[in-house]
C-alpha cells in the first residue's frame, strides 16, 4: 500500500462513497481511498430504522457497493480502520494502528455519534441505533422483550415505536417536548404525526422528562420519568447525535457543531467535508448550516467532488428528507419550523393524504408531504422561487 492517496477520505459511507464514485464518473484518475472504521462494506443507514429492525429486509441489502464494484472502480476502501488524527500542515491522516497516510486532497464525512444519557450507560438493555452492529443488538433485543422505551421524539425515535409496534410491542415514546419533531415538520404537521402514532397504540408521553433507569441483576426493568415509572424490557436512547470531530481536536480545522467550512464546502487548504458533519456556509440563507439526511450526504459529496476538481462551485441545496412511521411517509422540503403557519394546498391532514406549505413571514420556507410524493414536488418550487 502507497502511503500517499491523491484524495484520500475519512468516512467509508453515504458521503465518503458518494465523493468517491463522483470523482470516478468525473474522470478522475488519480487514487482515491476510503479509510472507514466499520468493518462493513459502505452501507445505507436509513432502512437500519425501519426494514432491517422489522425483519422483512437482510442486512446485506443496505450495502451501497460490494468491495468488486469498488476495485473496479479503483476506489481502495480501508474498512476497519479509525482516524485519529490530521496534520493540515504535512497532508497527512494518522490511523489507530499508526499507519500514516498523506493525501493531496482530504475528505472529511465521518458522519454523527449517537448522544447518549449518562444515567443510562453501561445498564443492559439499553441501545442506540447509528450502525449496521446496532441494529444487530437491537433486533435480538426486541425479538426477547415485550416492552419498549424509547427515549425521544424526534425523526429516530420516531421511526423505532413505529417499528417497534409493527414488531407487537407495547410501546412508549418520551420525550420533554410538548410534539413530537415539531423542529423538523413544524408544530402542525407534528401534531397529526402524534395523532398517527396514538391510533397506531403508541403511547407517546410529551412533556416528560426521562430521568434514570431501573434495573434488577443489571438490566434495565424500568424508566423513571417525571410522569412516573415506565416498565420496560428494552430502552433506545434516541435523543439525537453529535458530529464525529472529537478526533480533530488539535488539528487546527474549525469545529463548531461541525466541521466549518465556507461555501464550497471547503474547511481548510486542500480539506473538505461532507454529509452530516459539515457544516457549511450557504449563501442562499446567509449562515451557516449542517443538515443531517441522506439526500444532502449524496449531493453535498458531488459538490465537494466538483470543487476538488477545480470547479469552484457554491454549495446551495434545497434541504430534502422523509421519513416512514406506521406506512405513511412524510417528505420535507426547506425548513419549516414550530411557529410556522401551515397552508394546506392539496387534501385533508385529518383525513388522509395531503400537501402543506409552511410559511414564516408570508413567505414559503418548507414544503410538507404526508403520502404525498407528487403534491409534494409539485409545491417545491414554491421554496426556489420565493
Ligand atoms: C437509523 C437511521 C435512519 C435514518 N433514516 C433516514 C431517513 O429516513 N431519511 C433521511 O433523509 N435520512 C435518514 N437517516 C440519516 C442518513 O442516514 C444520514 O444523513 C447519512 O447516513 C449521512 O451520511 P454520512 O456519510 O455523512 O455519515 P454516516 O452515514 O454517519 O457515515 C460516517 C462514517 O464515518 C465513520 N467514521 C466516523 N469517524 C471515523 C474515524 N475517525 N475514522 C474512520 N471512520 C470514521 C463512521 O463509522 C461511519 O461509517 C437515518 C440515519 C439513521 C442512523
Amino acid at each position: 500500500m502507497s502511503a500517499r492517496s491523491d484524495v484520500l477520505i475519512v468516512g467509508a459511507s453515504a458521503a465518503g462513497l458518494a465523493t468517491a464514485e463522483s470523482l470516478r464518473r468525473r474522470g478522475f484518475t488519480g487514487t482515491v481511498r476510503l479509510v472507514g472504521e466499520e468493518p462493513h462494506p459502505p452501507y445505507d443507514r436509513p432502512p437500519l430504522s425501519k426494514q432491517v429492525l422489522l425483519g422483512t429486509w437482510d442486512a446485506g441489502r443496505t450495502v451501497l457497493r460490494p468491495p468488486a464494484d469498488l476495485a473496479c472502480q479503483g476506489i481502495e476502501v480501508l474498512p476497519g480502520r479509525r482516524a485519529v488524527a490530521v496534520d493540515t500542515g504535512r497532508r497527512e491522516v494518522t490511523l489507530a494502528d499508526g499507519t500514516r497516510l498523506g493525501y493531496g486532497d482530504l475528505v472529511l464525512a465521518t458522519g454523527l455519534t449517537p448522544r447518549r444519557l449518562p444515567a443510562f450507560e453501561g445498564v443492559a438493555g439499553v441501545h442506540t441505533l447509528r450502525t449496521l452492529d446496532d441494529v444487530r443488538r437491537l433486533r435480538a433485543a426486541l425479538a426477547a422483550a415485550r416492552r419498549l422505551a424509547v427515549i425521544g421524539a424526534g425523526v429516530l425515535g420516531c421511526e423505532i415505536a413505529a417499528t417497534g409496534r409493527a414488531l407487537g410491542l407495547e410501546v412508549t415514546v418520551i420525550d420533554p417536548a410538548p410534539v413530537p419533531m415539531a423542529d423538523r415538520l413544524g408544530a402542525g404537521t407534528g401534531l397529526r404525526l402524534a395523532a398517527l402514532h396514538r391510533e397506531h397504540g403508541v403511547r407517546l408521553l410529551t412533556g416528560t422528562k426521562a430521568e434514570a433507569p431501573v434495573t434488577a441483576g443489571g438490566r434495565v426493568t424500568a424508566v423513571v420519568t417525571s410522569q412516573g415509572p415506565v416498565p420496560a424490557d428494552a430502552v433506545v436512547i434516541a435523543v439525537g447525535s453529535l458530529p464525529a470531530t472529537d478526533w480533530l481536536r488539535g488539528s487546527g480545522l474549525p469545529l463548531d457543531d461541525g466541521i466549518v467550512c465556507d461555501a464550497r464546502c471547503r474547511a481548510a487548504d486542500h480539506v473538505y467535508a461532507a454529509g452530516d458533519v459539515a457544516r457549511w456556509w450557504h449563501p442562499g440563507q446567509g449562515r451557516t448550516v449542517r443538515l443531517e439526511n441522506r439526500s444532502n450526504a449524496a449531493e453535498q459529496a458531488l459538490a465537494v467532488a466538483d470543487n476538488i476538481l477545480g470547479a469552484d462551485r457554491a454549495y446551495t441545496p434545497v434541504p430534502y428528507f422523509w421519513t416512514d412511521q406506521h406506512g405513511v411517509r412524510v417528505q420535507i422540503f426547506g425548513d419549516p419550523a414550530a411557529g410556522d403557519h401551515l397552508r394546506v394546498t392539496e387534501g385533508d391532514p385529518d383525513s388522509g393524504p395531503f400537501t402543506a406549505v409552511a410559511e414564516a413571514g408570508g413567505r414559503p420556507v418548507g414544503v410538507i408531504g404526508w403520502n404525498s410524493p407528487r403534491g409534494a414536488r409539485r409545491a417545491r418550487h414554491l421554496l426556489t422561487d420565493a
